[in-house]
């Protein structure tokens, strides 16, 4: 089977000629990132990689895209007092998000989409998209960290995300993260050991650096025990699905913008 036929190729996997042709052909490329960070005492430190690089494969499948190998390493800075976690700079983490979309707009890439499975990484990924635009980078760029997930596990899941002193909110190892690694990667979880865990904090959390263990032991927010399997696909879908309407209404967009100024339309 022709390299082109497939639903979405592995920028690493192919030859220099063959990345020619596939960015000619394709037009769009997923940047996956994760983070190496506890999540809590049954989740693995990859959770976030693994879930990153899941969606972007499933995203890239269905829009024929060219999926790049991930960034392993995010900026964990609240966590980052836990054993085994890896914390980039966000100055660190920009210039090379920064340095990747440069590289891929000198490929004559149309559209570049950053998606994370952390969302520790999405402040670093919005600055990163900003200063490109500012440089006047010749390839449009997304960037996506969940986009909607708790309103859309409403019905889905079960028990309440937990929610600070401020309006901050994380379901960090919680019953959604849980349910999506049980969904991508069931072996590595641990279910005997999750915990139910709803940290109190002080009236001026959200205000100032507060670090996680601080206020959280564990690692995890919320109810992970009546996390599922089932659950886990049905975010999953939502969430691809999500991305992936976003994406194409994007290109439809750009399509349009492209065609009035070269007088031809593209199509995914
Ligand atoms: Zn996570």
């Amino acid at each position: 089977m022709a390299k082109n036929s497939k639903k979405s190729v592995e920028l690493g996997e192919l030859t220099w000629q063959e990345a020619e042709k596939a960015f000619k052909d394709r037009k769009i490329v997923i940047l996956p990132l994760g983070s190496i960070e506890q999540h809590g005492l049954h989740l693995p430190m990859n959770t976030d990689l693994v879930l990153g690089e899941r969606i972007a494969q499933l995203t890239a499948e269905r829009i024929r895209a060219v999926l790049l190998p991930p960034i392993p390493f995010g900026q964990v800075w609240s966590a980052r007092e836990f054993p085994g976690v890896i914390s980039l700079m966000p100055a660190t983490l920009k210039e090379v998000v920064k340095d990747v979309c440069r590289s891929l707009a000198r490929h004559t890439v149309k559209l570049i989409v950053l998606i994370s499975g952390h969302q520790g990484n999405l402040s670093v990924l919005k600055e990163a998209v900003r200063e490109l635009y500012d440089e006047k980078i010749s390839t449009k760029i997304l960037f996506f960290s969940y986009p909607e997930i708790e309103a859309m596990s409403k019905g889905i899941t079960e028990s309440e995300i937990w929610r600070g002193g401020t309006l901050d909110s994380t379901w960090h190892a919680g019953e959604i993260e849980t349910s999506l690694m049980l969904a991508v990667k069931p072996e590595n979880c641990h279910m005997e050991r999750a915990v139910i865990e709803f940290p109190r904090v002080p009236p001026w959390y959200g205000y100032t650096a507060i670090s996680w263990k601080e206020i959280n032991k564990v690692g995890s927010f919320g109810n992970a025990k009546v996390a599922t399997p089932e659950k886990g696909y049905q975010l999953l879908r939502k969430s691809v699905d999500c991305i992936v309407e976003i994406i194409e209404s994007a290109w439809s967009s750009y399509s349009k913008e492209n065609t009035s100024q070269k007088g031809r339309a593209n199509e995914l």
